[in-house]
């Protein structure tokens, strides 16, 4: 049987920055992708937000690895010539009661580290963005967009520069243990077993299968897989704003809000819709829910500008109208399998985190 010192199954953002990481520290690394190629996944289907870390609980996961995240991710992108922007956003007040959940929001931005938000009366916003409507915003100026692609390109390229090997129609099928590591089933075209003393579960939507898969995972450490979907509409005119404009945030979501591309086309989304399968179709209808929500802040939004996009599926690991999730990074001192690490739940802000994620993911598996 073939070995590697560490498998790593899902070439995501989040698999790449982990595979990069590991191999980088020396370490001999093989990722399994189940598709064709890299990003495939939730990677290439989100907003392309460079978070600034303000809405998650004081001393979760996504709140420590976003902001650290944040950081590595704009310093990486000067680094490697990744396309980005520090566009800044503007989070909207538009009813005549919300200006006082800006203030709590920046209480909790602040208790994360996120002490720049900047708290704007209604004609202090309209002075930046005369297109908006709103009672009051707060501005987030380390706030930016990242080409995802090009980011996930640069990772790989990083990864296999340390010498990672990638392995592409090569799904994780299932694992069994083989003396003091795993011996890993490989599918698809060439199907294989190759041995590892590491294995890394970065399969997003997938983990939980992947988790069931792994003989001697207790299955009470493998969550409940329930998907979030989130709509995108193109706006097919020119939009008038510089920064990013996000509402209040929604259970399950952050609101359906404007992003730039690194070109500066707008689009709009996500919303959340709770599904049971995987279908990424976007049914052109549900813009009929967009424009009202969109006019909120934009009442200037032309009809028949919003045109469907694309979706991407958020990998939930609690029910609907369950108190939100954090990111479930999971090792042998929670589910007792060394050499195993399972990552869970990792939606928004993952792309933002992922530099983070991954130095957390190599700290806890190196060599004692
Ligand atoms: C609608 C939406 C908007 C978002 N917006 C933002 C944002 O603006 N900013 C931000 O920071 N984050 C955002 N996110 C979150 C971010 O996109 C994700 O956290 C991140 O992309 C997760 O990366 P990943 O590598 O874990 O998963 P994925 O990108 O899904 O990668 C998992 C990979 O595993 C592979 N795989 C699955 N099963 C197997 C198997 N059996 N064997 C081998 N490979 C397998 C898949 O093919 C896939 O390539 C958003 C998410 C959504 C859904």
């Amino acid at each position: 049987m073939d070995r590697a010192e560490c498998i790593v199954a899902g070439a995501g953002v989040v698999g790449l920055a982990i595979a990069r990481a590991i191999a980088m520290a020396g370490r001999e690394v093989i990722v399994v992708e189940a598709a064709g190629d890299i990003g495939t996944g939730t990677s290439s289907r989100n907003s392309e937000v460079i978070h600034a870390g303000i809405y998650y609980p004081a001393g979760s996961a996504m709140a420590r690895l976003c902001v650290a995240g944040r950081q590595m991710l704009y310093r990486y992108c000067e680094d490697h010539g990744v396309p980005h922007r520090r566009c800044g956003k503007f989070i909207v007040a538009t009813g005549i009661d919300d200006p006082g959940r800006l203030v709590a929001i920046r209480a909790r931005a602040e208790a994360n580290g996120v002490d720049d938000l900047v708290l704007l009366s209604a004609a202090e916003a309209r002075a930046k963005e005369p297109a908006l409507n709103c009672t009051g915003a707060l501005h987030s100026p380390s706030t930016g967009i990242v080409d995802s692609h090009a980011l996930m390109l640069a990772l790989r390229g990083d990864a296999e520069q340390a010498g990672t090997a990638f392995a592409f129609h090569a799904p994780f099928v299932k694992a069994r243990r083989a003396g003091e590591g795993f011996a890993v089933e490989i599918g698809g075209d060439a199907p294989m077993t190759l041995g590892c003393d590491l294995l890394i579960n970065a399969a997003g939507l997938h983990a939980p299968d992947v988790a069931r898969s792994i003989e001697g995972l207790p299955r009470e450490h493998i969550p409940t897989a329930y998907y979030a979907k989130g709509n995108y509409f193109a706006c097919t005119v020119r939009v008038p704003f510089s920064h990013l404009i996000y509402p209040l945030p929604e259970p399950g979501g952050l609101g359906v809000h404007l992003t730039l591309d690194i070109g500066g086309a707008g689009r709009f989304g996500p919303d959340v819709e709770w599904v049971k399968t995987l279908n990424y179709d976007v049914d052109p209808s549900r813009a009929a829910r967009f424009y009202p929500a969109i006019r909120r802040y934009w009442p200037d939004l032309p009809d028949g500008a919003l045109a469907s996009a694309y979706s991407g599926i958020r990998p939930k690991i609690v029910p609907q109208g369950a108190p939100a999730q954090d990111f479930m990074i999971q090792d042998a001192r929670r589910h007792g399998v060394p050499g195993l690490v399972n990552l869970f739940g990792i939606e928004s802000p993952g792309l933002t985190a992922s530099l983070a994620i991954a130095e957390e993911v190599r700290v806890l598996t190196a060599p004692r």
